[in-house]
């Protein structure tokens, strides 16, 4: 089954590429090449991109600040992703548009539910920036609550591993990866595939998550038209 719209999830960090930090351009124009497989496909796309490559709020809530402040730095680092990748699909060819939850005129649009579907329905990529705009939520969270106002069919998160395993595969030779899940046994084992807030977001509308691995070329699109790759959580 293809899906027709689809919620992708990117997390930071997939951005440094082989780096330790910051936006790797060699990962910006991978990324946009799978992008463009799926949006060849007639599928549209929605992205939410994370910060971990530039700034989390818990980080600098750690070492003394105060947290609001630093997850609203967290949030702004998701802007700057989140322009990183329209500029990669603009590059080539592919039509984008960054609608930001912290309103800033001069970068992009602010955050409106119905022209972002506007957007998709016009075959163009929509990029939702700055999380929730609030503090005290991530990322994935963010995912998921504009996945249910879009009406998206899934919520792809890319990782760097194939799916969810029963213990870390980059431990664990023998570690055992789930082909699915449901969500009350993600939470109930903590198998930390997204935060719980996240999970329990899904878990009460139904909206399935995919998580799979990014970095297989190819993948997204596979992953996109249905084929079995990573692990799928749902009801059942
Ligand atoms: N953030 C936030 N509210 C949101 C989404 C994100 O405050 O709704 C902040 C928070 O500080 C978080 C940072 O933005 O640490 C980056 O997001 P996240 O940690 O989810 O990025 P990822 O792990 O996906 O790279």
């Amino acid at each position: 089954m293809t899906f027709k719209r689809i919620l992708l999830k990117i997390s930071g960090e997939a951005l440094m590429g082989d780096g330790s930090y910051g936006i790797s351009t060699d990962m910006i124009r991978f990324l946009s090449n799978e992008i463009k497989k799926v949006t060849d496909q007639g599928i549209e796309l929605a992205l939410v991109v994370g910060a971990g490559n530039i700034f989390r709020g818990v980080a600098g809530a750690a070492s003394g600040m105060d947290r609001s402040s630093a997850d609203n730095m967290g949030m702004l680092g998701t802007v700057m992703n989140s322009l990183a990748i329209q500029d990669g699909l603009e590059n080539i060819g592919i039509p984008c548009k960054v609608m930001s939850a912290i309103t800033m005129l001069n970068v992009c649009e602010p955050y409106e539910r119905v022209k972002a579907v506007e957007h998709l329905e016009r075959k163009r990529v929509v990029i939702f920036a700055a999380g929730t705009g609030n503090p005290y939520f991530t990322t994935d969270t963010a995912a998921v609550l504009r996945a249910l106002e879009i009406k998206a069919n899934v919520v792809m998160k890319a990782t760097r591993v194939d799916g969810v395993y029963d213990s870390d595969p980059e431990k664990n030779a023998q570690a055992k990866r789930y082909t699915s899940l449901t969500y009350s046994r993600v939470l109930k084992e903590d198998l930390r595939v997204m935060d719980a807030a996240g999970i329990s977001l899904a878990k009460d509308n139904s909206l399935p998550i995919l998580v799979f691995n990014m970095k297989t070329e190819g993948n997204i699109v596979r992953a996109a038209i249905g084929e079995s790759v990573g692990t799928l959580i749902s009801a059942e």
